[in-house]
């Protein structure tokens, strides 16, 4: 493409709300053959709310909440601002948290009210010894939803299965539909859990899910992907995401994402969703097309 083209196009995809940050993305995006999305806050809404609460050992509901909210008030987790909106919502008293422990990708715990409680995926109790089979089954039923179940364990003993919803953005789909229309694969990666990460691809139209990705994890995640790609375009909103960004042929920020997410990203989407990544692939197609 001549300087002028580019120019050109770069200028109409800007008045698209698409932000080209490299030059060379532009070119770069023409070749793109798969497309790898993140799945919580690009494309889910990423304002994951409290669905379902399901106890057993004797524990109550609003007990197990109180004290779940005490230790994710510490933490800064989209899930944990979820759990604590909705303990304020039911009016419950939120205790005091000492000796907050995050580890990234697993869960969370706390001292609260004279208990360790601990809450998180699946992996977070195994690592803890906590045996979650007597509420495997409903887990799995809320996963098959769509929803992500956390695992709540009081004084190492299972208290509570929580779930947390958090929908497609309404553009999801429809912008899947439209990079599978222009012959392109599309693949999500996420920490979620198999199942829940199932679920939600399917609703999104996407057939190749990586899951249970730790944090660290997901440039290895891409390079998976790549292996069978011509060229490939990841799609993130997140401080996690920021190396896989930069790893991808070409990096896709959602523009309402962290600073990092953007400062790492060769293309930054204005509108917040989705839309805009077929729209890029659209313009670099024409733009580029007659002059290799
Ligand atoms: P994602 O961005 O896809 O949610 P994360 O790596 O942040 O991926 O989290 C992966 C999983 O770890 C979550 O789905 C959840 O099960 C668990 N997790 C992480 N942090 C917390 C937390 N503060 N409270 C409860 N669960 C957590
Ligand atoms: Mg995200």
């Amino acid at each position: 493409a001549t300087p002028t083209s580019i120019m050109v196009a770069t200028g109409r995809a800007a008045a698209m709300g698409v932000l080209f940050r490299k030059g060379d993305a532009l070119q770069l995006l023409r070749d793109t053959d798969l497309v790898a999305l993140d799945k919580t806050g690009t494309l889910t809404q990423g304002r994951p709310q409290l669905t379902d609460l399901v106890t057993i050992n004797g524990f109550e509901r609003e007990e197990v909440l109180a004290l779940v909210a005490a230790v994710e008030r510490q933490s800064e987790h989209p899930i944990a601002q979820a759990l604590v909106d909705a303990a304020e919502a039911e009016g419950l008293a939120i205790p005091a948290a000492e000796g907050f422990e995050s580890v990234a990708g697993f869960g969370a715990s706390a001292e609260v009210a004279g208990h360790t409680v601990a809450v998180g995926a699946a992996r977070f109790m195994t690592r803890l010894g906590v045996d979650i089979a007597p509420l495997a089954a409903e887990a799995q039923r809320l996963a098959e939803a769509g929803k992500t179940p956390l695992n709540v364990a009081i004084d190492g003993k299972l208290a509570a299965t929580v779930a947390v919803a958090d929908p497609l953005k309404p553009t999801s789909a429809q912008a899947v539909a439209a990079l599978h229309a222009m012959g392109l694969k599309v693949a999500m990666i996420t920490g979620d859990n198999a199942r829940t990460a199932k679920a939600i691809a399917r609703q999104a139209g996407i057939d190749e899910v990586i899951a249970e990705v730790l944090p660290e994890g997901k440039v290895e995640a891409l390079q998976k992907l790549q292996a069978g790609a011509r060229r490939i375009a990841f799609v993130g909103d997140g401080i996690n995401d920021a190396p896989a960004l930069a790893h991808a042929d070409v990096g896709i920020a959602i523009g309402t994402g962290t600073d990092v997410a953007i400062e790492s990203a060769d293309v930054v989407l204005m509108s917040g969703d989705l839309a805009g990544v077929p729209r890029a692939v659209a313009l670099s197609r024409a733009t580029i097309r007659n002059i290799r």
